[in-house]
């Protein structure tokens, strides 16, 4: 089950282990049953320190881990893909191996006193499943009143079914649900009990540049403005951007192959390296010319002399009735993540672009049947993209079709759509709808910048724009292309410009 080069890279993190692990396993007699115990007895035989029983547990199958005394971690499937490396950390941390996590952190879980059962819903291939199942991994072996089991949803359909989830993850606690997504440890203690943090904007200096927006375009600004010797700070509403929804990243200069989380930790690092404040958790709401520029933001203001502005962009909505209230009840965004929700069932792609198609060739290896709505007369996305879907005989592909509702009773079972040339409305059934139509700019906070209709910022090419002092990069600007190294590309131009203008007319 496991390669060579994976055991031995596994034999060497558990000569780590300072203690034994026990693990606890629950099987029957299904084909997951025998692969667990298979994955089990290879992963036990590579460390004398794991010891393998048999008890009764909630799921079969699943695990539990335990070592003087339980963790509360248990793993209801096989955590391989992406859960690989949650199972690792768990059986080091279980072992006597420390979370990795500061001090305020510890005392904030060690101060919970409430008794918390948590589940979450995971699929293999979701990337952003792993970072809650570390985050309650990390509770449950701290405080002994916490517990935490992650649940396959693609073994355990049944369960989650009944629970109603379909995207993951999605976390339950003590039978109520907790979180639909992506959440953080900082978030989920944040949600279990809110700390005030006061970030004392007041006590902040003039930032010669202040950078907006803590994705790729952002960090670059920063980093380059950070080299030119001038005061920076990097503010966001969270560090990352949509890079840490991505999986696989295969186009940047240099790197053939990175994950998006990996790529914005090392990112993040190389930030730390310079002298620059970084501010997460803050909501920019809007920019005044005071004597100096003015950030107005939901935590109070600050002050800089340039800003650069590199806010991103969110999936766009296409507006028909239905999304929004179907949305993690079948209306979903991220095939990775909720694509095998939706193994052997019907699904509906919109859009015709490259994300459209990708989506749909994610889908069709997954769903029973997968229908493409395109309401242009021909589908956008590359000749190549295209041919293989085609390769597919579970896909239908329909164009000129405008996307009229979604509609269900608890969960989405239907769209209708309308053919554009003849008229007619079609009503279809549907399990689940990704919805790819595209990005929208993050710029609606901002009133007093020039946009282009599509809510772009509109810079010129020192990344300026009509506003003096103000920059914009990345994802919100008018860039004919929305992908990193452009984001990066445009963000060094801005903190250039930035800095040039402050050489010249910045005082
Ligand atoms: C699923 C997916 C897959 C992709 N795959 C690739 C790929 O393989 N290769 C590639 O090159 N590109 C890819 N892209 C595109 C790439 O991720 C973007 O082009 C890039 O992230 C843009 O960077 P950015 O810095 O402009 O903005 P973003 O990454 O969107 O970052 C925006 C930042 O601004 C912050 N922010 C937003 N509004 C505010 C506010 N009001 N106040 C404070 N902070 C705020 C956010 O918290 C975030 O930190 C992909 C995108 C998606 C969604």
């Amino acid at each position: 089950m496991l390669d060579q080069s994976l055991k031995n890279q596994v034999a060497e993190y558990f000569k780590l282990l300072e203690k034994e692990v026990v693990i606890s396993v629950d099987l029957d007699d299904t084909e997951n049953s025998r692969d667990l115990k298979k994955f089990l007895d290879e992963l036990g035989g590579l460390s004398d320190k794991i010891k393998i029983k048999e008890e009764e547990l909630k799921f079969k199958p699943s695990f539990s881990l335990s070592s003087d005394s339980s963790s509360g971690i248990n793993f209801a499937g096989i955590p391989l893909g992406h859960e690989f490396e949650s199972f690792i950390l768990a059986i080091l941390q279980v072992g006597g191996r420390p979370p990795k996590i500061d001090d305020k952190t510890r005392e904030r879980i060690m101060a919970i006193e409430d008794e918390m059962n948590f589940e979450t819903m995971v699929s293999l291939s979701c990337h952003n499943c792993p970072e809650v199942v570390q985050s309650l991994n990390i509770m449950a072996v701290i405080n002994p009143k916490i517990s935490h089991t992650m649940v396959d949803g693609s073994v355990f359909t049944d369960y989650v079914e009944d629970l109603g989830v379909l995207a993951v993850p999605t976390t339950y606690v003590n039978g109520e649900i907790f979180n639909r997504g992506k959440i953080s440890l900082n978030e989920i203690l944040n949600k279990i009990k809110k700390e005030e943090v006061d970030l004392r904007l007041e006590e902040k200096p003039i930032y010669d540049c202040l950078v907006i927006g803590g994705g790729p375009g952002g960090a670059t600004a920063a980093i380059y403005a950070a080299r030119k010797g001038i005061t920076t700070a990097l503010v966001a509403e969270e560090f990352g951007g949509q890079v840490k929804e991505t999986l696989a990243i295969e186009n940047i200069t240099g790197i053939a192959y990175t994950e998006g989380p990996k790529y914005m930790e090392d990112v993040k690092a190389h930030l730390d390296k310079y002298k620059v404040e970084v501010i997460e958790g803050l909501s920019v709401t809007g920019i005044e010319r005071d004597e100096k520029l003015k950030i107005l933001t939901d935590k109070g203001n600050l002050f800089a002399r340039t800003i650069v502005i590199a806010t991103g962009a969110k999936w766009r909505l296409i507006g028909i009735p239905g999304e929004i209230e179907f949305r993690n009840k079948g209306v979903a965004y991220c095939t990775h993540c909720d694509g095998p929700l939706f193994r052997g069932k019907k699904v509906t792609v919109i859009g015709g672009g490259n994300s459209g198609i990708e989506a749909a060739i994610d889908l069709a290896s997954i769903a029973r049947e997968v229908l493409v709505l395109e309401f242009l007369p021909e589908l956008k996305a590359d000749k190549l993209l295209q041919d293989k879907l085609r390769g597919f005989k579970n896909v239908k592909i329909v164009t000129n079709a405008e996307t009229q509702a979604l509609s269900g009773e608890k969960f989405l079972e239907k769209i209708t759509y309308k053919d554009r040339v003849s008229g007619q409305v079609i009503e279809e059934a549907t399990d689940g709808c990704f919805i790819q139509v595209g990005l929208v700019p993050m710029t609606e906070w901002l009133d007093n910048v020039k946009k282009n209709p599509r809510g772009e910022i509109i810079v010129n090419e020192f990344g300026a724009t009509n506003l003096e002092g103000i920059y914009g990069a990345g994802d919100c600007t008018n860039s004919a292309f929305k992908q990193i190294v452009i984001a990066e590309g445009s963000g060094a131009t801005a903190a250039l410009g930035a800095y040039n203008y402050l050489m010249t007319k910045g005082n």
